[in-house]
């Protein structure tokens, strides 16, 4: 048995340190035992069925107008899998664009894949620093945002966390990120792997139900992660 990480536009879509969410869920299985495979995914190549985890990072304005056609063609397929419950995380730019649009500071509209009932508009100024949020699930999650978007959460989705620090989708109503089903968009990079294992581990724990297999997951030494989270949650804005 092996997982199969997609990867999605590892060269465009790639801001902050994000790649390193990859290497995150590689060797957490890793360090079980568990195998994976990744597939980097960039524009015109095909999209496999049987995908066990998407991934996809940020990106700056220019290059989610780059992918912005082919993801609208694989579009259709990544929906297929969110909705079959295939773990997915999509951060930043990625985020923004599996929602419903992306309408740049200039008034240029970037087209999503409407997978996660959001819509997104640049806003005056950028948003950025670190950032703590609180979740239901997963308790406090730490990263650094960068963006000029402004996301509103539509009623099929709900948002992944409360903000704490920050500014999170839109600085106004206090939410960050959107979930739906076992798919979470968010807003942090940093990248928010590493040092919130507890969410690195919900993606490896989802795929491999999907799989068949409900055992608990194997714990892992995690102080070094946790030592890096509470440095990051005692960072300034
Ligand atoms: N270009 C988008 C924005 O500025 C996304 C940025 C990002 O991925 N960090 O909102």
């Amino acid at each position: 048995m092996k997982l199969k990480i997609l990867h999605l536009y590892p060269k465009e879509m790639n801001l902050y340190g994000d790649h390193g969410n990859v290497l995150t869920l590689v060797k957490r299985c890793e360090w079980r035992g568990i195998k994976t495979e990744v597939i980097e995914h960039e524009p015109g190549d095909p999209i496999p069925d049987d995908i066990d985890i998407i991934f996809g990072g940020g990106g700056q304005d220019s290059n989610q107008d780059k992918i912005e056609d082919d993801l609208r063609k694989i579009g259709p397929k990544l929906k297929k899998l969110v909705e079959a419950d295939v773990p997915t995380l999509v951060v930043c730019g990625l985020y923004q664009l599996f929602g419903d649009y992306f309408e740049t500071a200039e008034g240029k509209i970037i087209h999503g894949i409407d997978i996660l009932d959001i819509a997104t508009k640049a806003g005056p100024t950028r948003l950025i620093g670190n950032v703590i949020i609180s979740t239901p699930e997963f308790g406090e999650i730490v990263g650094y945002e960068n963006h000029s978007g402004l996301t509103t959460l539509g009623k099929n989705v709900t948002a992944f966390g409360t903000v704490v620090k920050g500014y999170g989708n839109n600085s106004e109503d206090f939410t960050e990120g959107a979930k739906y089903k076992n798919c979470i968009g968010t807003y942090l990079h940093g990248p928010i792997l590493p040092k919130n294992p507890r969410l690195a581990d919900y993606f490896i724990k989802k795929a491999l139900e999907k799989r068949g297999n409900t055992n608990k997951l194997e714990r892992l030494n995690d102080s070094i992660e946790h030592r890096a989270h509470k440095v990051a949650s005692s960072r300034p804005q």
